[in-house]
């Protein structure tokens, strides 16, 4: 995903520290960066309506269930949040973001559990 935007904005010109902040492009929730958080009331379910709804998902992928879009995301009942990850989870940068000139930069995002990795979509200058 590369939609996401990388703005830099700096005091003046011959500052190196940059502010930085991410720019979410997207609506939420329904949009492909939303975070899906396991679902409380879905976990506390007796054992077999739980494994019935989890045979459904599993078969059916994103469903409505008690009036939110829920999903299987590895063993976990998880229901759709209403933010964006990249904005929500922890971030990593694999480029220092002071070497960038202000201004917008499109960014590729990754996601791993809850740690989100940003990276420039080019080869980055050193
Ligand atoms: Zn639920
Ligand atoms: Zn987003």
């Amino acid at each position: 995903m590369s939609d996401h935007i990388l703005r830099i904005t700096r005091a003046a010109d011959n500052e190196h520290d940059a502010e930085y902040e991410i720019v979410c492009p997207y609506k939420h929730p329904g949009a492909p960066c939303t975070v899906w958080w396991e679902c409380e009331d879905c976990k506390e379910l007796p054992t077999n309506p739980r494994n019935e709804l989890q045979n459904q998902l599993d078969r059916d992928g994103v469903s409505q269930v008690h009036d939110l879009p829920h999903q299987m995301i590895g063993d976990m009942i998880c229901q759709q949040g209403d933010t964006c990850i990249v904005l929500t989870g922890h971030t990593d940068y694999d480029f220092d973001p002071d070497d960038l000139p202000a201004g917008d930069h499109p960014v590729v995002y990754e996601t791993e559990e809850m740690c989100t990795y940003i990276t420039l979509p080019k080869v980055r200058q050193s």
